[in-house]
């Protein structure tokens, strides 16, 4: 009575843990545990939205003929070389599907996303951890992890949960120094986030390459992380590898339509970026001033540290949470002495930072 039998690869595999979203007290919570947009959806996105229902018994379109449009305008790309997904994370899962065969190995940095080494583990791949500099990724570690057996390398740019991020020349480098049949994947989640000179999510790496993948999301700047959208670039041949093997209807038509209106919705995201830049500076100032160990962002959110010892931070999430307040506390990635804080609007934020003064006024016992 067995019934049937998995890979003992999926067996093993850990879900993936998601930002909490239930707090303890009785108002409803503030969750800024997610990365998930401050300001709301855009407004022309939800509009949107709304109207599709109309629509609700069709299938979608298939090749995502306007969504395709609207990211190539907005990019300046090649718009048959976009690859939609149920989320960034699913062109990631594709592109180990299409990649990686079991007993190969994939890279990432030792404080990244999550999801990486469920996607190579979910296909029999083996993920390899490498560790960072300063919370940040270090193009020589990992040149240096690379074996006959490595066929992605995943660069999360920025990184999440970090919030650092390492300039094109490094991923340059990097790029230079891998042999062409490693596939580079570029996650720019947080793209829209960052103006310094020196960063680029890798539009043109793209094009004058034959192993790069970048992925964005319209989860995390335009707020649409409830509708699944994502997407991916890369030359022909791996865009056409990774269209053959998603599902045909993966993208919902509601999805699509909101999609493009986001992009349209340009004034929501020069808000949107205003706010995070303007909060994300307020809030590094104010942890920093607590004495806590800010670590550099250049995304919607920012970890930090208690210095003393990991009962600090165990003990100021618990505080937060019977406050309402939900931040991403680890157990794991060797980050048990940090939590992570997602900008908020002003209210949220300037909250957050009043408890969190109360909770270390509270254990300095000088209250
Ligand atoms: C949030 C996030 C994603 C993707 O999210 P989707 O909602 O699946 O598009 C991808 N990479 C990183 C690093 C993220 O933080």
């Amino acid at each position: 009575m067995s019934g049937p039998k998995t890979h003992s690869w999926i067996e093993d595999l850990d879900v993936y843990v998601t930002g909490k979203s239930k707090a303890k007290s009785e108002k409803p919570p503030v969750k800024l545990s997610a990365n998930e947009s401050a300001l709301g959806p855009s407004p022309k996105a939800m509009h949107a939205y709304r109207n599709a229902s109309e629509a609700l018994h069709r299938y979608p379109d298939p090749v995502y003929n306007d969504l395709r449009d609207a990211i190539a305008h907005k990019n300046n790309i090649d718009k048959s070389r976009i690859v939609c997904g149920v989320g960034s994370d699913e062109i990631l899962k594709l592109a180990c599907r299409a990649y990686m065969s079991p007993g190969d190995e994939a890279l990432f940095v030792a404080h990244s996303f999550s999801m990486y080494p469920i996607a190579v583990t979910s296909v029999g791949g083996v993920p390899i951890e490498v560790e960072d500099t300063n919370y940040t990724a270090d193009v020589d570690k990992i040149l240096a992890a690379v074996t006959d057996k490595t066929k992605i390398i995943f660069i999360a740019n920025p990184n999440n949960p970090t919030g650092t991020y390492i300039p094109m020349s490094e991923i340059e480098r990097l790029w230079k120094n891998i042999p062409d049949h490693i596939l580079l994947v570029l996650d720019a989640a947080y793209a829209e986030f960052i103006r310094e000179d020196d960063y680029d999510a890798g539009i043109d790496l793209v094009e004058r390459s034959n192993n790069v993948l970048m992925t964005r999301t319209f989860s995390k700047l335009y707020g649409l992380a409830a509708l699944r959208l994502g997407w991916g670039y890369a030359c022909k041949e791996i865009a056409e590898t990774l269209d053959k093997i998603r599902d045909p209807f993966n993208v919902p038509s509601s999805a699509q339509i909101a999609g493009v209106e986001a992009l349209n919705d340009t004034e929501f995201e020069e808000k949107a970026y205003t706010h995070n830049e303007t909060w994300r500076t307020w809030l590094s100032d104010e942890l920093a001033a607590l004495e806590l160990e800010v670590i550099p962002s250049q995304t919607n959110f920012i970890l930090f540290k208690f210095n003393d010892d990991e009962k600090s931070a165990t003990a100021a999430n618990e505080y937060l949470l019977n406050e309402g307040y939900i931040l991403r506390h680890y157990s794991g990635q060797g980050l048990e002495k940090f939590l992570r804080l997602t900008v908020g609007t002003e209210e949220e934020n300037k909250e957050v930072i009043r408890l969190l003064k109360a909770f270390l006024e509270k254990i300095n016992g000088n209250l």
